[in-house]
């Protein structure tokens, strides 16, 4: 289930040049701890939440993951990540081919990651930037989040060796 949060979509595209090294500059500054993750993590404590930072044992290490809900969360920036349709995301002027390569990759890895997820059964929700900004979008993602109801703890054990479809064998000892 794709739960793509991006009601933003269809706001207009405007393609201003700006620097690239600049927009490069500020965008790496912001890549980790950044102001609209840290903005994400205290809206969801504050809401009682329960969650990890950056779980190495799920693809793509989620910023966020809601492991009772199997629920992750990925607080993309809009320059990298290519938010559809949002000012933050314009192509630098020189050194298109670069550019456009760099961020294709990027995409492809974010599809990648949340295939392999859903593969696992994970939901997904994508915060973009600008949107964790937004004081009431965040919001209502949080309380979205509140609304799923969280899924009954199974041991891993057995959650294996149902997925497998492997019984032991009986009457037979070889
Ligand atoms: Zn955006």
């Amino acid at each position: 289930m794709n739960l793509l949060l991006n009601d933003h979509a269809t706001e207009k595209t405007t393609s201003h040049a700006v620097d690239p090294e600049r927009s490069a500059l500020m965008a790496k500054i912001g890549s980790r701890d950044t102001k609209p993750e840290l903005l994400v993590r205290k809206a969801a404590h504050a809401a009682g939440l329960r969650f990890r930072l950056q779980d190495r044992r799920l693809p793509g290490k989620p910023d966020l993951s809601f492991p009772s809900r199997k629920l992750a969360m990925f607080v993309h920036g809009c320059f990298w990540h290519r938010h559809p349709g949002c000012k933050a995301t314009r192509t630098p002027k020189s050194r298109i081919p670069f550019w456009e390569a760099k961020f294709q990759s990027n995409v492809e890895r974010d599809r990648r990651v949340e295939t392999q997820l859903e593969a696992l059964g994970w939901k997904v929700i994508v915060i973009w930037e600008c949107e964790a900004r937004k004081h009431a979008h965040l919001m209502d993602v949080i309380e979205r989040i509140k609304a799923m109801p969280p899924q009954k703890a199974r041991p891993q054990a057995k959650l294996v060796k149902d997925t497998a479809g492997q019984q032991p064998k009986r009457g037979r000892i070889s």
